[in-house]
């Protein structure tokens, strides 16, 4: 097991005697009072400066979680549930369970940071490429934070510094085109989650997709192909010919995908006026659903889940099956969002009562004014 490092600064911890442990869920460590006050947020104004070159992770917002959560699965906690480890001498460092840990369940939460400079010097200092210069290593391993999926979000669009994020502890999972792990901005901690895929194994690498397929990736009409290309531009990675995503199955799944969803937006361009169109639509959001399930991040659901229960709750008949559509959604964000997130709240709501919702029953309210 490798050496532990404080939760908030990223130093090394090499005297165990001095380390302070949370005293919340007792697994956090840190090297300082003042870097466990931090990482709560805790801030005096005049240490702001300081604080902004450290890497905390919101705990205070997560703190709580971990406990209830470690009693179970045990997630989340570097150095006891996962570590930067070496993985071997091609790739470098990556992301490693030190325990198992379920499929959907929260693996880590890291900060994000925007502001580089000098202070911040020792969280790119480490990253590859190594001798480059600091637009180069953002390029390479810094996230965009445009929408709250991270899907397509492209770092190297924009040169002014603000369009990157850099976590500093996830930003080492490597990339795999069939990867157990995703990773999702938390809008309401402003922190980068990361979160099982498939059920992880202690000792297994934990790796995420670079480009995963999302409906903003379909939207753009991405092939397979270009997806490839720009791996290989950005990152440097050459998918083999037996990589996960050259299978026929998964080749004709995004291209289905693809043309499906330039179905949708065709039909939601304006509101279905029919009955009958309404259901036409719903019948392309379910396509949609059972096509991307197995080869998609559950992120990528959402878009569709939240357009077929909008459309659903219009009519009488389909309200049942809305509010499935938002159950669905429902679970994909709580397992991922803090549960003070305003839309998951939001979700929650229209749960207990959708005609809450301005279109609910849009049509037959219509009908009997
Ligand atoms: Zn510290
Ligand atoms: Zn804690
Ligand atoms: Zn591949």
């Amino acid at each position: 097991m490798s050496e532990l490092v404080c939760a908030f600064c990223l130093s090394t911890l090499e005297i165990p005697q001095t380390v302070i442990r949370c005293s919340g869920c007792t697994v956090r460590v840190y090297c300082s009072e003042d870097c466990r006050n931090n990482d709560f947020g805790l801030v005096p104004a005049s240490e702001k400066r300081r604080l902004e070159a450290a890497a905390g992770q919101a705990h205070g917002h997560w703190c709580a979680l971990y406990a209830i959560q470690d009693s179970k699965h045990g997630i989340g906690s570097e150095g006891r549930d996962w570590e930067v480890a070496q993985i071997n001498p091609h790739v470098g460092l990556g992301i490693v369970a030190l325990q198992p840990i379920g499929r959907g369940m929260r693996v880590a939460v890291d900060s994000l940071q925007r502001r580089f400079d000098s202070y911040t010097a020792h969280l790119t200092a480490p990253l590859h490429p190594l001798h480059a210069s600091l637009r180069e290593k953002l390029r390479t391993n810094a996230v965009g934070c445009a929408d709250s999926t991270l899907s397509h979000s492209d770092p190297h669009s924009d040169d002014s510094q603000l369009a990157y994020a850099l976590a500093p502890r996830l930003s080492r999972a490597n990339h795999d085109c069939n990867p157990n792990a995703g990773r999702c901005h938390d809008p309401y901690t402003d922190t980068l989650v990361m979160y099982a895929r498939r059920d992880i194994q202690q000792g297994e690498e934990i790796r995420i997709d670079y480009m995963p397929w999302t409906s903003a990736m379909f939207e753009a009409q991405i092939s397979p192909h270009a997806r490839r290309q720009e791996l290989m531009d950005h990152w440097g990675i050459t998918c083999s010919s037996d990589c996960y995503c050259y299978q026929r199955n998964v080749q004709q799944v995004v291209t289905e995908a693809a043309q499906l969803d330039k179905h949708i937006l065709f039909l939601s361009a304006s509101i279905p006026q029919s009955f009958s169109q309404r259901m036409t639509f719903l019948a392309a959001i379910d396509e949609m659903l059972d096509l991307i399930r197995d080869h998609c991040p559950p992120v990528s659901q959402a878009d569709y889940l939240w357009n077929g229960f909008c459309i659903a709750i219009m009519d009488k008949a389909n309200v049942p099956r809305g509010v499935e559509y938002l159950r669905k959604l429902e679970a994909v964000k709580a397992a991922i969002f803090h549960p003070s997130d305003r839309e998951l709240l939001h979700f929650q709501s229209l749960l207990r009562d959708p005609s809450i919702h301005e279109d609910y029953l849009l049509y037959e309210v219509d009908r009997s004014g």
